[in-house]
């Protein structure tokens, strides 16, 4: 069984660009989910030998006839449902927010497996967020740099057990 790993969190925390880096070069080549559903798309990703379908949920530039916040529920509730671990992704530069708090709430009742990370880790700028991320509890979060692949090693080893 091939695992499924959704890339979840409020926009502009990096999600994106760590499906990027978890595709590959391929990312060129893949486009919405034709059928599915164009708020996010799915691809093959590896990481450190570890091979598993990945999901960005995305589409949120394409908000037209529904609130902001109940479309990302809606979005983000599809991705998990499908998923078998959620990757749970903060900006560890903004900090903890509002959305974020709203989100770890809704992910520890729906008791998906979670990998908290927090993003923009590189240099010292992220290390107050990444204390904050301990505050959501989802346990430790797992510093990571998408844009820099920083941080690759700790995500391989969070996302191993559920291998
Ligand atoms: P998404 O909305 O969650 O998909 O976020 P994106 O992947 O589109 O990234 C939002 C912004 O954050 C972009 O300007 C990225 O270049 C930037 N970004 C993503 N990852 C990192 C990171 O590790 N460090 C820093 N400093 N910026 C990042
Ligand atoms: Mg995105």
């Amino acid at each position: 069984h091939r695992l499924t790993v959704a890339i979840i969190g409020r926009p502009n925390v990096g999600k994106s660009t760590l499906f990027n880096r978890l595709v590959g070069k391929k990312i060129a080549l893949v486009d919405d989910q034709p059928g599915v559903t164009r708020d996010w798309r799915a691809a093959d990703g590896r990481v450190g030998g570890l091979e598993f379908t990945v999901v960005d949920t995305a589409g949120l530039e394409d908000v037209f006839d529904d609130s902001l916040e109940s479309r990302m529920r809606r979005q983000t509730e599809r991705a998990v449902e499908r998923a078998d671990v959620a990757l749970f992704l903060i900006d560890a530069r903004a900090g903890v927010t509002a959305m974020d708090k709203h989100f770890a709430t809704w992910l520890r009742r729906a008791g998906k497996p979670t990998i908290l990370v927090a993003n923009k880790c590189e240099g010292v700028a992220g290390r107050p967020g990444l204390i904050e991320a301990y505050e959501l509890g989802l346990g430790e979060p797992v510093p990571l740099s998408a844009e820099h692949g920083e941080g690759m090693a700790d995500l391989v080893t969070a996302l191993e057990p559920f291998m």
